[in-house]
């Protein structure tokens, strides 16, 4: 191992990423993932703390410094199993993580240096998790799981270890949730969800999709045959500007964009659900999380003129994952920041052209902690667009909890649970986005796998 003066002279090794000017055309995988000597060489610069903020700050509470130290060693399998124990899919989450907010964000060597890039390395290691096998006893009990996204998924495991019964009933044809509907493939592969769905089969873990609780069975129903129910539906509701011309043709919610994208695949000349050609033609996403840079890198990928997002802060309260931002730069997506839309406008056909943005100031700071945006009176302008895709963020979807009135809803459409994931109705359970509002995959997981547990000590005791 390198001393600690060495580690400390040590620069962070880079995710090797595939060339902008290639990927702008395809939808494959940007970043590579290290091999085994990046990834000995960048475990080897971690200075090991006694007390490393990076597992206080990892929302599963992954050993990470026992596993980095593992890996340094080249005892990759070893590692693997470090990892697995606490996070159910870290394949997913060395990809999707906002690690710069988490772990790496409390890096002791970020001080001196760049952090420890410690989601490549959970990424890489994920690969050493040894195939899943079913529990060696089971229990008779039969649990239900409703979601098939992260929190359900990382539910279904756990209960399916302890040795329970376990169905995942998924609204649409394909399992994963934002998973493999949201997130494109050129951020988060489609195979490396199915692994992890496979490895939840291997566990005897079974899946029914087209079933969407509340319409074609109640909640109440899954109760007269399971248990115990885990709802895990998300918040896949978008939300909308709420401004003039958000009708027209060429506005698209950020949801229906992407879910053609991904799951219809409408970049496919003979999709039945295609995108309006928009080859050539200037492109406009308003929002600044992950879903507004997938949307506009998704939109460089089918070969718009131009990219575009509208922002109403500025570059520092960007939401979005910072390698998104990056990567969406690189691409050529344009940022225009401190921008809000007032008005979409369109020609006689219905079409869209044009939309009308007011400038905007940063005022005090709001509820969030972050300064908020004020219109700069009478500094407004108007651009062309021939598409606009509004990724603003995403509400409880009402469907699940209207047909079960019985269930306590919290103002914003959310599920009221307490700290193990119980609602107010005996033996059901909730978790991620449903609970929490539009948040991460590992929160999701990290619910799903809390809720795992009290399921468990509800139905056999701890
Ligand atoms: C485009 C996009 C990009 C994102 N990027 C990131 C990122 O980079 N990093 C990150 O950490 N987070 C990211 N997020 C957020 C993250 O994906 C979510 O926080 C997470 O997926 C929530 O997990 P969940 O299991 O609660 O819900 P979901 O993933 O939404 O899964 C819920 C599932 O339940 C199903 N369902 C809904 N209603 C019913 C019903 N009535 N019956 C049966 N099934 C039902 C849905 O079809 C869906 O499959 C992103 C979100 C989006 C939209």
């Amino acid at each position: 191992m390198p001393t600690r003066k060495e580690r400390l002279a040590m620069s962070r090794t880079a995710m090797p990423t595939r060339p902008a000017d290639e990927r702008r055309n395809d939808f494959e995988e940007v970043a590579l993932g290290f091999d085994a000597g990046a990834v000995v060489t960048e475990a080897s610069r971690c200075l090991l703390c006694r007390r490393p903020p990076c597992v206080d700050e990892c929302p599963v509470g992954v050993q990470i410094v026992d596993l980095i130290e593992h890996v340094a060693e080249g005892r990759f399998a070893e590692a693997a199993e470090i990892v697995a124990a606490d996070n159910s899919l870290p394949s997913i989450c060395g990809r999707v993580c906002p690690q710069e907010r988490q772990c790496e964000g409390a890096c002791v060597m970020g001080r001196k240096r760049d952090p420890i890039a410690i989601g490549a390395i959970e990424r890489f290691v994920a690969d050493y998790i040894p195939p899943a096998a079913p529990a060696a006893e089971t229990t008779g009990h039969k649990v239900a799981i409703v979601g098939s996204g992260p929190a359900g998924l990382a539910c279904a495991g756990d209960l399916a270890r302890a040795g329970h019964d376990v169905t995942v009933f998924e609204a649409l044809h394909e399992l994963g949730g934002v998973l493999v509907y949201g997130i494109p493939e050129f951020r988060l592969p489609k195979s490396v969800v199915a692994d992890e769905i496979g490895r939840l089969e291997a566990q005897g873990v079974a899946f029914e999709t087209d079933v969407v609780i509340g319409a074609s069975d109640s909640l109440d129903d899954l109760l007269v045959t399971h248990d115990a129910v885990f709802i895990g539906v998300g918040a896949g509701l978008p939300r909308f500007l709420n401004v003039p011309g958000e009708h027209l043709i060429g506005v698209f919610s950020a949801n229906e964009f992407l879910t053609r994208l991904n799951l219809m695949k409408a970049y496919e000349p003979d999709s039945e659900t295609p995108i309006i050609d928009i080859g050539g033609l200037p492109v406009a996403v308003f929002g600044g999380g992950n879903t507004a840079m997938d949307a506009a890198r998704s939109a460089v990928r089918l070969g718009a003129g131009s990219v575009t997002v509208f922002y109403r802060r500025s570059d520092e309260e960007l939401p979005a994952r910072r390698e998104e931002i990056e990567h969406a730069k690189e691409e050529g997506v344009v940022f225009e920041l401190l921008t809000s839309p007032l008005e979409l406008r369109g020609n006689d056909e219905g079409k869209l052209t044009s939309v009308v943005l007011q400038r905007m100031e940063l005022g005090e700071p709001d509820e969030s902690g972050r300064r908020s945006p004020v219109p700069l009176e009478g500094d407004t302008f108007e651009t062309d667009v021939s598409l606009a895709i509004v990724a603003i963020g995403n509400a409880p979807n009402p469907l699940l909890t209207n047909a079960s009135p019985d269930l306590e809803v919290g103002r914003r459409g959310t599920l009221v649970v307490d700290d193990g994931g119980a609602t107010n109705k005996t033996g059901v359970y909730a978790g991620g986005d449903i609970v929490t509002g539009g948040a991460t995959v590992i929160l999701a997981m990290g619910a799903g796998r809390r809720a795992a547990a009290a399921i468990n000590e509800y139905l056999v005791g701890a």
